[in-house]
């Protein structure tokens, strides 16, 4: 069996931190199983569904390298769930129900106020065919609800939850489509796993009910019901909900701030299980890493210093190549090998490159208190080629010459060559900005 997953977000916005944890950990069972990973836009919401969203989502999951193998949009399938719901109706699986939204509203307040759950009453199930007749003279259109079988519970082995057990008694009949003729995800998702033969469905835990749900239209629909499996959901720090709307944790804007695609992947792969967090530099790196079995029920929190932090890090180990492209779109396009090795150490993010880049090629401001003790010394500035020992050479003379050491002898020079406090080793540092530069800055 050729394992088939998919992602399936709705284009009514950009990608967040918690849509790409369903991406990455749906894409990495394919990659780790040699499965296929197929992209399907849940846009039948046509009011919120925008192309631009849709196109957003593509251009990130693209930036982030989680590649699809197929693809399918919602809103090419209609004729397809017209098709199935005929299919239920006939089979009396979906009936149509005329309550209004109040109407509904008071059934449930009234169930509360009896302490029964507020379950729809099925009412609808007793129309006869001339009270619909009625409802439609006047000009009433019906929504469409599924009938749920009367089993109490309906069970499944979770690749992460264990057998997550659903009464059903707790549930209303579910509404699939509504009295605008318009599909709710429920259903046009079931059609989609058949008709792309998805193997396992892997999401957030928010959706259990809604697997039970689906489980009894997949056998409704005589379909073979695929495997499933649910993740704790995403929390912020203190554990309070996170959602697109928040906005700050979309993909596009962790992107803006100069986060490395790997550095949320290798986040997003560890959090919620009881692996330690650590920087993975290819996505080879990730597959051969990953374990479904290794994720737990427990909140996994997401906290964007964390991020922050492993971003630092995972540059510390970067090598060169996986850096070159965005050097260049940082407009260094000189930035080579050597430059990467001496600066990396000192990045939070990649953009912070172009101060050193400064450093080095300039033109930059010396900060110089003492004017005499630089020209000192400017003249005893070794002669080129310089290499990693120049700096300990040349720093031995000044300070022979002028009695000065330690900070009072490093400090001065750093500021003079850099402009700045802190910053890489200048024993590395001091070849790259060169004889030349350094004898202006000094003088
Ligand atoms: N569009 C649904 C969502 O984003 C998909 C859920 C599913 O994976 O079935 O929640």
């Amino acid at each position: 069996m050729t394992v088939r997953v998919r992602f399936a977000p709705s284009p009514t916005g950009r990608l967040h931190v918690g849509n790409v944890r369903t991406a990455l950990v749906n894409w990495l069972y394919a990659r780790a199983h040699g499965g296929v990973f197929v992209l399907r836009l849940d846009d039948t919401d046509s009011e919120r569904s925008t192309q631009a969203f849709a196109d957003g989502i593509e251009t990130d999951l693209t930036w982030l390298g989680l590649g699809w193998d197929d693809f399918m949009r919602q809103s090419d399938r209609f004729d397809r769930y017209d098709a199935a719901a005929a299919a239920l109706r006939a089979s009396g699986r979906l009936y149509p129900c005329y309550e209004t939204a109040e109407e509904l509203d008071l059934k449930r307040k009234l169930q509360l106020a009896q302490r029964k759950p507020p379950v729809y009453d099925r009412a609808a199930l007793k129309l006869t065919d001339a009270d619909r007749a009625a409802y439609e003279a006047k000009g009433l259109k019906p929504h469409w609800r599924f009938k749920l079988d009367e089993g109490s519970r309906v069970t499944w082995r979770d690749l992460v939850h264990g057998e997550p057990s659903v009464d059903m008694q707790s549930l209303s009949d579910p509404v699939l489509i509504r009295a605008d003729g318009t599909y709710l995800y429920t259903l046009p998702s079931v059609l989609d796993d058949i008709d792309l033969s998805i193997t396992h469905v892997m999401r957030g835990e928010d959706h259990v009910t809604n697997t039970a749900v689906q489980i009894q239209i997949f056998e409704a629909l005589g379909a073979k019901v695929p495997a499933f499996a649910h993740f704790s959901l995403l929390t912020g720090a203190e554990g309070e909900g996170l959602s697109k709307r928040t906005g700050a944790l979309s993909v596009a804007e962790m992107r803006e701030d100069g986060i490395e695609a790997m550095a949320i992947l290798s986040l997003l792969a560890r959090l919620g299980t009881a692996d330690p967090v650590e920087p993975r530099v290819s996505h080879a790196d990730l597959i051969a890493g990953f374990d479904v079995s290794r994720f737990g029920r427990s909140a996994a929190k997401f906290d964007p210093e964390e991020l922050r932090n492993l971003n630092a890090k995972l540059l510390h180990v970067l090598p060169f190549e996986s850096v070159a492209g965005e050097l260049r779109a940082l407009g260094l396009e000189a930035a080579d090998e050597a430059f990467w090795a001496v600066v990396r150490p000192n990045l939070k993010t990649i953009k912070d490159a172009r101060v050193w880049w400064q450093v080095v090629e300039g033109p930059l401001t010396p900060v110089v208190s003492d004017a005499d003790f630089m020209r000192t010394a400017a003249d005893l500035l070794p002669p080129e080629p310089w290499d990693s020992e120049t700096w300990k050479q040349w720093t031995t003379a000044v300070k022979d010459k002028t009695g000065a050491k330690g900070k009072a002898l490093f400090l001065p020079l750093r500021l003079a060559l850099t402009g700045l406090e802190h910053g890489p080793e200048l024993n590395v540092l001091l070849p790259l900005i060169g004889r030349k530069r350094a004898l202006e800055r000094l003088s």
